[in-house]
């Protein structure tokens, strides 16, 4: 087969290749945060067509900005980047999806029908959003119904205008029942929520409501003790165990299954509803058995992020099996310990970095203010800062809105931002001294 193909990449603006096949030593698939920033590194230690980004999409998107998008703080175009300015230069962009993992033949096969060849390879697919799987929900997402969502940048704009268009009635907030992408963001909208209401004189007038499918408010003690304090202060009524099972724009209805006692629905009207869609991994991971668990991880070891079956596999950030909170923080972590590790294995030594499970939430608790939760595997706080950051501080807020999309763009995409542990050790070590 002879096909035309396009290769892009920084600073290249088009090359056309005429191959069915490829081959590469280090291939990664998918280009977001992990698989960007660890390309970064790889690509300084690799020759240009020795490593091969696979990526489907032209624009990446600084996801966490979603969340001050849908309140009206940030815009859009502030939250992404033409792809071709953020992968590497010296790595060959294939602009296609993987269809078919075949690790046993060290192989991937795209959606255009392109085979390529590797020697390791990286997944980095992150988590897709299951908008079709809640009845109704595509459909209240189409049009000026008062249903949005800040968990994609096709219907993050959509929140702002439901917050504007509020008159009064229930703002009701959910949260899956599946693995989500940063599950502190389905609340912080919420609180955005409490507190724009409060500011244009409308909060009397609503009901702001947060259905949780979860059976804790967050998963961190500590943190969680302070978002029940915020909860009962500002009257949001919170819900455990309630999943949203259908939309019913017509009528603005949710319905809502008690996952305790599943036969029992609850039908809510809403005059806002924003939901945080159900997440899986890709179907070409949930295909592939050989390398994923039963919900469609790879499956790798938690500490090395080494495939536990394929020694030349590793996966990086929301796609991975690894029990951390699925945030961009956790990538930064991670993204020099697979790069440690994926080293090390090309030089046929054993893949000895670990990650701690190192993930960080910040919890904009409002237009002004944020509790910054950062933790470990074991649920244990491991902040940055030697002072409490589960109280409030507007200092947090205004380093998530001005200080943390400069660092991903400049420093995390480019290979050079670890996660702030040495900031951390810096600032205990320095303070503990005293
Ligand atoms: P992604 O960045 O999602 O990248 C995956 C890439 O893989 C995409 O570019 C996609 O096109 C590509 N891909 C998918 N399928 C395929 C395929 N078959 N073949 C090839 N490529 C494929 N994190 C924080 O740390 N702090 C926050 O405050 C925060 N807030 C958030 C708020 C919202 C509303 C959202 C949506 C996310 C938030 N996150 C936050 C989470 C963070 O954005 C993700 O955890 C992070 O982007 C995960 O990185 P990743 O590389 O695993 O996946």
């Amino acid at each position: 087969m002879n096909v035309t193909f396009s290769l892009l990449a920084k600073n290249v603006t088009k090359t056309t290749f005429r191959n069915s096949s490829y081959s590469c030593k280090v291939l990664v698939v998918g280009g977001g945060t992990g698989g960007c920033a660890t390309a970064a590194k790889l690509s300084r230690i690799l020759k240009k067509n020795e490593l091969i980004i696979l990526e489907p999409s032209d624009k990446h998107y600084y996801q966490p900005l979603f969340t001050l998008v849908g309140g009206g703080i940030s815009t859009l175009s502030e939250a992404g980047k033409s792809m071709r300015d953020v992968l590497p230069a010296n790595a060959v962009w294939l602009k296609d999806s993987a269809a078919e993992f075949n690790p046993g033949e060290n192989s991937v096969t795209t959606q255009r029908g392109h085979s390529i060849k590797y020697e390791y390879l990286l997944i980095a697919t992150g988590l897709q959003t299951d908008y079709d799987k809640i009845p109704g929900l595509e459909a209240g997402l189409s049009g000026d119904t008062g249903v949005c969502s800040n968990y994609s940048a096709k219907y993050v704009e959509l929140t702002y205008k439901a917050l504007k268009n509020f008159e009064s009635g229930n703002a009701i907030f959910t949260y899956p029942n599946t693995p989500v992408k940063c599950p502190g963001a389905p609340q912080k909208i919420c609180y955005i929520t409490d507190h724009y209401l409060r500011k244009v004189g409308k909060r009397d007038k609503a009901a702001v409501i947060y259905n949780t499918s979860l059976p804790v408010i967050f998963g961190v003690k500590k943190y969680a003790d302070a978002l029940w304090e915020i909860c009962a202060e500002r009257q949001i009524q919170v819900n455990l165990r309630t999943n949203l099972v259908e939309v019913r724009p017509d009528s603005r209805e949710a319905v809502f299954q008690n996952l305790d006692n599943p036969d029992k629905m609850t039908t809510l009207k809403y005059s806002m509803l924003h939901v945080t869609p159900p997440m899986s991994t890709p179907a070409a991971l949930q295909n592939c058995s050989e390398l994923t668990n039963e919900a469609g991880f790879v499956d790798v070891n938690k500490l090395t992020l080494q495939s536990v079956r394929f020694a030349n596999v590793f996966a990086i950030g929301d796609c991975s099996s690894t029990p951390n909170s699925k945030t961009a923080a956790a990538a930064a972590a991670q993204c020099q310990v697979v790069f440690k590790n994926m080293e090390s294995v090309m030089k046929n030594t054993p893949a000895t970095a670990n990650y701690d499970g190192y993930a960080s939430c910040p919890l904009v608790t409002g237009y002004d203010r944020c509790i910054l939760a950062e933790f470990d595997y074991n649920l244990t706080p491991l902040e940055t800062f030697p002072f409490n950051q589960g109280k409030e501080l507007k200092s947090m807020y205004l380093m998530k809105k001005m200080l943390m999309p400069p660092l991903y763009w400049t420093l995390m995409l480019n290979g050079f931002w670890n996660g702030p542990a040495a900031v951390r050790n810096l600032l205990h070590l320095k303070f503990s001294q005293k």
